[in-house]
């Protein structure tokens, strides 16, 4: 059987890094950028207030005291996006608002609330420091000057500074287009009535909810039967819409296993053994005339989660232009004795938290009870996969084990 390791580096061979385009402002949130951003602009971009109130010369002001309050006449009014320049002469200040041109002259602002709000002429009753309330041109960022460097990945914040640029292209990656495929004869729309035999499909929500957090653009395919001329008619159909393609069920050994049946045909798809549990039977490989990758991850629910967690996940990073890095890795006390098969390691579903203070590790961990492949409930709790080891077949309650943190949690 193939190391998990070894499926890792083959999986990730399968892609390459995709090249970076001119990509539109909304469609760049999520994806990394390919080269820095210089900002054209300064901002602020010219000298403006930072409050509502009054610009004024600070040197009118010195004295102004609540017992000796200094008048001045107001003769202009400025709002924000103002475009006529202003100039106030000494003695004189011009009511402002924030984000509005300073007017030539003036020096400071003076707040609203420091004065009686006369629009005539205004009472200050402090002094204003020179240049107090006032925001430089270039103060924010100089005309010029690396925004945003090359590899950064573009979230909130850093969308709002590239509009704030005034960038309407980024140089990045397009977010990878994934498109999930579920197969299985005995699968039901949720939501509509169980035949005899029949369970609800669950693989293409999860795998596809799984990838919209691995940062992906996804499309559900939804799912079709185990025939086999359905198989291939829906992965031809679905290839224009995918860069890379991720299949759940029919890989094991069973005489329905159809997508392994329907790949092996083509030649282009190997189907393999990894040593670990659950997961066990893992395909890779490219379809279609484009070479798509396409990755077929086992049926069982558990599997399928944990398989995505630990092959598809970092492609997808690769994809995006990220570190395809495996998940953060935290030591953990063990609540209860795990057991394991010999020669397979385990990845079992287990909630992760917080030791108490003091304690000599950091984290405690308390795998799920139901640790079967079809038994899935215990994923809605699940922050963590708890590893055992290849050689490892027990490991008792109270040791330090190793826990792989899903993302998210
Ligand atoms: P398979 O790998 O296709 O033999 O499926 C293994 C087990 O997982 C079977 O019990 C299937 O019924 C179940 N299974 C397969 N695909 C799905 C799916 N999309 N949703 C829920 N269960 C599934
Ligand atoms: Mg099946």
């Amino acid at each position: 059987m193939k190391s998990v390791e070894q499926h890792v580096s083959d999986l990730l061979a399968l892609v390459s890094v995709p090249e970076a385009t001119e990509l539109d402002l909304l469609r760049a949130h999520g994806t990394v950028l390919a080269g820095p951003v210089v900002s054209e602009v300064s901002l602020p971009g010219f000298d403006n207030s930072a409050m509502d109130g009054y610009a004024v010369h600070a040197a009118d002001l010195t004295q102004a005291s609540p017992a000796a309050p200094v008048r001045l006449p107001v003769v202009a009014d400025i709002p924000a996006g103002d475009p006529s320049p202003t100039a106030i002469r000494p003695g004189m200040c011009a009511r402002i608002m924030t984000g509005a041109p300073m007017p030539t002259g003036a020096d400071a602002v003076v707040p609203v609330e420091w004065t009686d709000g006369g629009s005539v002429q205004v009472r200050v009753e402090r002094p204003a420091a020179p240049g107090g309330f006032v925001r430089r041109r270039g103060e924010d960022v100089e005309e010029g000057v690396t925004v945003l460097r090359a590899g950064t990945l573009i979230g909130a914040g850093e969308m709002g500074v590239l509009a704030a640029v005034g960038r309407r292209t980024v140089p990045a990656r397009p977010l990878p287009r994934v498109v999930v495929l579920s197969t299985g004869e005995e699968l039901v729309e949720p939501g509509r009535p169980l035949g005899p035999g029949q369970i609800y499909e669950s693989n293409s929500y999860m795998i596809a909810a799984a990838a919209k957090e691995a940062g992906c653009e996804v499309h559900r395919h939804g799912f079709v039967g185990d025939d086999p001329a359905g198989v291939q008619d829906a992965l031809e159909g679905l290839l224009l819409r995918a860069d890379i393609v991720v299949t759940t069920g029919g890989v094991s050994m069973g005489v329905y296993d159809v997508v392994k049946e329907v790949l092996t045909r083509q030649g282009t798809v190997e189907f393999t053994s990894v040593a670990m549990q659950p997961g066990k039977p893992q395909g890779y490989g490219t379809i279609g005339p484009d070479k798509t990758p396409i990755i077929t991850l086992p049926g069982n629910p558990v599997s399928a989660f944990v398989s995505f967690q630990m092959f598809v996940r970092p492609v997808l990073r690769k994809l995006r232009g990220l570190d395809p890095a495996p998940l953060p890795g935290v030591r953990a006390r063990l609540s209860t004795t795990v057991t394991s098969p010999q020669g397979r390691r385990s990845y079992l579903r287990a909630v992760v938290a917080p030791a108490e203070s003091g304690a000599e590790v950091a984290h405690t961990v308390a795998p799920a009870v139901r640790q079967g492949s079809h038994q899935l409930s215990a994923l809605a709790d699940t922050n963590g996969l708890l590893v055992v080891p290849e050689q490892v077949t027990e490991l008792p309650a109270g040791s330090i084990a190793d826990v792989l943190v899903l993302p998210g949690h």
